[in-house]
């Protein structure tokens, strides 16, 4: 029986994901009662340990260097909000996008990209690490909030829309959640879309934090046609702006062209190929995209935010230690596993270096940093 008086997705598109129509959960649950089961998933992640750790787990930045950086928490609520923005005006599930959004970087090691690549390199001969599907781990394994199972038992199409990518051998072992990689199909059009409002979100953010650290400067993005053109629009209008401003307004400004533009290309790639059910969208070619003149702009924008920024020697200097930290914690807990706490231990007994992976991966930037001080900073016992 339940509660709700009306139906809640009633205005969605016919392709749209459908809590109703969900392809289910790994261990069966009567549907909730007064929520839709996208929103029970959305809930269950907020509620998520992995997700409070988001707080302080770093995109570029560690963790304590500036309190107004990105943390992967406050890229995640970015992420969510363009993606529901997004799927609002597409007719698209709002609920579903929110609960991947907020997922979606659940499985990042600490120390962003560095970590995840350190901790990779550790795992080549067991298997390697991905983010991505660590992300599925968090929220199919390795959350111990219920009674009756391990995870979060979320539906399907939340689950598909958090395993972006995945290799061909992950991608048979893992059963139907893998078939589309195996299949060449698409997901849902509500997990395309938080793909790309992902990239929307850490492109624009990472322009205001480069600018905001003093890595980058506002001179060195004229050669962005994206970014120099807002600029220039922001500065014709409003002359007597002040700086930080005038970065707010054009990062706005971009957004915003992003949005729309991704909004109308995908209106047009839907319209042509008229799926009549989500299974049509799985069918048919990526239907949520940036035409192509804005798709050749905002590669421009992230090549030029790959060299000046996530390349810049100071970014540099933090990473490689970053990398350290993780290679050396990795070994450490190899050799002696009896460092690791207790349940973690029996796990690396029974199972081997996966749990261990599993544990550095679910620190945060200072525990990593913390940890890594406890089992080598000689003269400190
Ligand atoms: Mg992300």
């Amino acid at each position: 029986m339940t509660h709700l008086t009306a139906d809640p997705e009633a205005g969605l598109a016919a392709y749209a994901a459908r809590s109703s129509q969900t392809l289910g959960r790994a261990q069966h649950e009567d549907p909730p009662h007064s929520r839709t089961q996208f929103q029970r998933d959305r809930d269950r992640i907020i509620h998520s340990t992995a997700f409070r750790r988001l707080e302080y787990k770093t995109q570029v930045f560690v963790n304590h260097e500036g309190d107004l950086f990105r943390t992967r928490l406050t890229h995640s609520l970015e992420v969510a909000q363009i993606a529901r923005s997004v799927a609002r005006t597409l007719h698209l599930n709002e609920d579903l996008v929110e609960a991947v959004s907020l997922a979606h970087d659940l499985g990042h090691t600490p120390f962003g990209h560095a970590g995840q690549d350190a901790l990779n390199a550790c795992m080549q001969p067991f298997g390697g690490f991905e983010h991505n599907l660590q992300s599925l781990r968090v929220v199919d394994l390795l959350e111990e909030r219920y009674g009756s199972f391990d995870g979060l038992n979320l539906c399907f199409e939340t689950r598909e829309g958090i395993l972006k990518h995945c290799s061909a051998e992950n991608a048979r072992r893992l059963g139907p959640i893998g078939e589309r990689f195996l299949l060449r199909r698409q997901a849902s059009l509500e997990a395309q879309i938080t793909n790309v409002a992902d990239e929307i979100a850490y492109n624009n953010h990472d322009i205001d934090d480069g600018l905001r650290s003093g890595l980058i400067d506002a001179a060195q993005l004229e050669e962005v046609p994206l970014y120099a053109r807002h600029r220039a629009a922001v500065l014709e209008r409003m002359p007597h702006i002040a700086a930080r401003r005038a970065i707010h307004e054009t990062v706005r400004r971009i957004i915003d062209t992003l949005v729309s533009d991704l909004v109308a290309e995908s209106q047009r790639r839907i319209a042509a190929a008229a799926p009549a059910s989500i299974e049509d969208v799985r069918a048919a070619q990526l239907l949520v995209a940036f035409s192509a003149p804005i798709r050749a702009e905002a590669d421009v924008l992230k090549t030029f935010l790959h060299r000046n920024l996530y390349r810049h020697p100071e970014v540099l200097r933090m990473t490689t230690k970053a990398a350290r930290i993780v290679r050396e914690l990795f070994a450490a807990f190899q050799d002696e596993p009896r460092l690791l706490p207790a349940e973690h231990c029996a796990r690396a007994q029974s199972e081997g270096p996966r749990a261990i992976a599993d544990y550095i991966a679910g620190m945060t930037d200072r525990f990593a940093i913390r940890e890594h001080r406890r089992l080598f900073a000689v003269g400190e016992f």
